[in-house]
């Protein structure tokens, strides 16, 4: 069971690192995934921690479960580079990162593949799959079950403790420069888990226009986030403004945006006889 005391982590099999790669204050928005594309959580935070590498990330997610952490949530940290998501670049500056252990991407060696380090990995280790993002079929390290578990429990605490909006992989936010986590590592569904626990804590309201724009600003010239919402969109109202309000599409955690509010009827809340039972994962 881990928790979160002044920023930092406890629980089992987690220890507590000081990296100076580091600085500034940290108001996270965005939760962001990596594979370290190493060969142990031990080394990867060893080089995290090294001034020589000007890169860290808030945690390191060892191969069984156990946790690093290099630097307090609310501090800044350098894990994501050159990157940009919904109107936003530098995303060091709004996210959480959380390294995995994973060597990547491996190459086919006989009956066995390896990493670009030069370890050695059985085919039970790897996973061959296409990236979202890429049209050739690649292998990719496995990630264990004790690492994607501790992922999922990760995304559920921080999402409970900071006003977290959305995951996202590195490969989301510098798009074409990066391929992590991967398609190993089942990032839609730690989303969707954390989706479905903010649209259970926000009001549903649905589209009544024939189409409605959803948009990154509360403003009619702001940029289209999506296509425009159908009538009978379900949203999660995130914050309600006077004319317009940033909700989220329920069920695509991913898509939000600013609406006009004018095209919004409230659902109405479930009969009480039924009350909603609470999804609680694992
Ligand atoms: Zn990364």
């Amino acid at each position: 069971m881990l928790s979160i005391k002044n920023h930092l982590l406890e629980g089992d099999l987690v220890t507590q690192r000081s990296t100076p790669n580091k600085g500034g204050k940290l108001v996270a928005e965005y939760l962001v995934y990596h594979y370290t594309a190493g060969s142990s959580a031990r080394s990867s935070a060893d080089w995290l921690c090294n001034p020589a590498a000007k890169a860290s990330a808030h945690l390191v997610l060892g191969r069984e479960g156990e946790i690093i952490q290099l630097a307090p949530f609310n501090v800044v940290t350098w894990h994501a580079g050159i990157s940009h998501w919904a109107g936003l670049t530098g995303m060091n500056n709004y996210s959480i990162g959380i390294e995995m252990d994973n060597a990547g991407i491996l190459k086919s060696a006989g009956d066995a593949y390896t990493s670009s380090f030069g370890k050695v990995y059985p085919r039970s280790d790897v996973v061959l799959a296409k990236h979202k993002h890429d049209s050739v079929e690649r292998a990719w390290h496995a990630y264990t079950a004790a690492q994607i578990e501790r992922a999922f429990e990760l995304a559920e605490l921080l999402f409970s403790h900071y006003p977290l909006k959305e995951v996202l992989g590195h490969e989301d936010i510098a798009r074409g420069r990066k391929s992590d986590p991967g398609p190993a590592f089942p990032l839609g569904s730690v989303a969707s888990r954390v989706a479905g626990r903010l649209e259970d804590d926000f009001p549903r309201y649905v589209v009544i226009s024939t189409s409605l724009n959803i948009r990154s600003a509360p403003d009619a010239a702001a940029a289209m986030v999506a296509p425009a919402l159908k009538k009978g969109t379900e949203v999660a109202l995130l914050e309600a403004g006077e004319r317009w309000s940033r909700v989220e599409v329920v069920g695509k955690g991913d898509t939000e945006g600013w609406v006009f509010n004018a095209y919004l009827q409230a659902v109405p809340a479930a009969a009480p006889a039924k009350p909603k039972a609470k999804a609680k994962g694992g």
